[in-house]
């Protein structure tokens, strides 16, 4: 039972940790800087965290800087407001998001380039064989651990790990919490205490201030993710630009040009 619990809850914040730490604050907007030789470490650690469901830093940048782009409008990749339900909204994330990783169709210029890659991993990451292995280690963990058949109904959370928290957030983060700033969208700040999602469901922050590393901003808000990135940041491990505790403008969010060269 504690192995189980352990194992879950460890793959469930690693694995958005990576998310919102690599692939969002680093990856799709640059809000900090790091050498190329931690930008593989984490990029390795992105990969073996998010594992059956690993996504490209270059095909998540493109899908997220096109949502605050086109925010809760028809052109949205993910908004709750164009989709029955969360599983709808998903397919249609997954669809489009495939799309661009094989190249089918190619993002706007202004949408396109600032984030990091790492083409082996990127083809490794993407191999159904691979995929479905580590779901294969998964299910071993739970045959060897699980007191009873009945845990084995967590395990389409760890198949689907990074789909769920992109269902939660962006479900939930424009649907359901209150509202500091009136943005131009729907978006919402769902916990105050963000213990879900590691500061990701601070969605109406964040869209105010989209290049701010620090996802809250009242007094009550706690973004743990930020807390982390201040730690990693006190190391020398990653640097800020300028004052990062000053919110930056919306406008630099999801422009190439904008990216800090590293
Ligand atoms: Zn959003
Ligand atoms: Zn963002």
């Amino acid at each position: 039972m504690l192995a189980i619990a352990l194992f879950f809850i460890g793959h469930w914040l690693l694995s958005v940790f990576f998310q919102t730490f690599f692939l969002h604050r680093y990856g799709a907007h640059r809000q900090f800087a790091m050498n190329r030789r931690w930008e593989r470490v984490f990029y390795f650690a992105t990969w073996l965290t998010q594992g059956a469901s690993f996504l490209s830093p270059r095909g998540y940048a493109i899908l997220h800087r096109e949502h605050h782009a086109f925010s809760d409008t028809a052109k949205d990749p993910h908004s709750p407001y164009f989709h029955t339900n969360p599983f709808a909204m998903m397919l249609h994330t997954k669809n489009r998001y495939s799309d661009f990783v094989r190249h089918r169709i190619e993002p706007e210029p202004r949408f396109a380039g600032g984030y990091p890659e790492w083409e082996r991993i990127d083809r490794i990451g993407n191999l159904w064989s691979v995929r479905l292995a580590f779901c294969a280690g998964y299910t071993l963990f739970y045959v060897a651990f699980a007191p009873s058949p009945i845990y084995f109904a967590l395990l389409p959370f760890h198949f689907l790990m990074g789909p769920v928290h992109g269902a939660i957030v962006n479900w939930c983060g424009h649907k359901y919490g209150y509202r500091n700033f009136d943005t131009n969208d729907l978006s919402r700040n769902t916990l105050p205490f963000d213990f879900l999602t590691l500061g990701e469901l601070f969605q109406n922050n964040h869209h105010k201030a989209g290049m701010a590393p620090n996802f809250a901003v009242r007094w009550f808000e706690i973004d743990p993710a930020y807390l982390v990135i201040r730690a990693l940041a006190a190391f020398g491990i990653v640097q800020f630009a300028g004052d990062h505790r000053e919110p930056k403008t919306q406008d630099a969010v999801y422009t190439a040009s904008s990216a800090q060269p590293h």
